[in-house]
């Protein structure tokens, strides 16, 4: 079984993978490379003067398979919560289990109303600020939380505050994910 999935592979998905695989956690992507990002020239992205969003989001696959995610290309039918544990149905019928799904399904968010979470037009998906839903062990993040306000930097940090939220809530305490460069020799 799968620690995370995630289903979405714009900057929401990829950017709560990224936490999570950097952090040891089993992270499986699902998403067939159709965000909205390929029609996007990003020049609003913090650090980033000017990119393509074809060309982020390249890097931003690699970086996260780099990590140690699965990033798959498949399209994800159908999804359950049975007990503690979630079950998706692939494209190709295979059915794969997870202890937490993190959503980040873009424009149109058919697999959180397959769980029963309510999607507003104006206002999206429900959820705290780390991303929880209404359904235990389930998070939304990115453009389905904030219809009309998508932008790929707050997808991302959607994204990584519920990666650190299930990373705390499996360490039991606040978890802050800092590097600091070498010591100067
Ligand atoms: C023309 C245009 C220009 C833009 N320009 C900018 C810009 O300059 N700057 C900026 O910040 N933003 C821009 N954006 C917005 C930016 O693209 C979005 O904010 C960003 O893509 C949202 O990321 P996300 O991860 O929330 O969702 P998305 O990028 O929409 O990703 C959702 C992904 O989930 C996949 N998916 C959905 N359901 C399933 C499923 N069941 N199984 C598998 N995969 C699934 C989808 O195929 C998609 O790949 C632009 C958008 C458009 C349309």
């Amino acid at each position: 079984m799968t620690d995370v999935l995630v289903i979405g592979d714009g900057p929401g998905g990829l950017s709560a993978a990224l936490f999570l695989a950097k952090n040891g956690m089993n992270v499986v992507v699902h998403g067939q490379d159709k965000t909205a990002m390929h029609a996007a020239l990003l020049r609003n992205y913090l650090g980033i003067p000017e990119i393509l969003g074809s060309d982020f989001q390249a890097v931003a696959r690699q970086q996260v398979a780099a990590l140690g995610a699965k990033v798959l290309g498949t399209r994800v039918e159908a999804l359950a919560k049975q007990g503690d544990v979630f079950q998706a149905t692939l494209e190709d019928g295979a059915v794969v289990r997870a202890r937490y799904v993190i959503l980040s399904e873009g424009k149109s968010p058919r697999l959180a109303q397959m769980l029963g979470l309510s999607h507003d037009a104006a206002t999206g998906l429900a959820t705290d600020k780390n991303g929880r839903t209404a359904v235990a062990g389930v998070y939304a993040v990115g453009r389905s939380t904030r219809p009309g306000r998508s932008q790929a930097i707050i997808s991302a940090g959607d994204g990584a505050a519920a990666a650190i939220d299930i990373l705390s809530l499996e360490k039991g305490e606040s978890v802050t994910d800092w590097d600091s460069p070498p010591e100067a020799g």
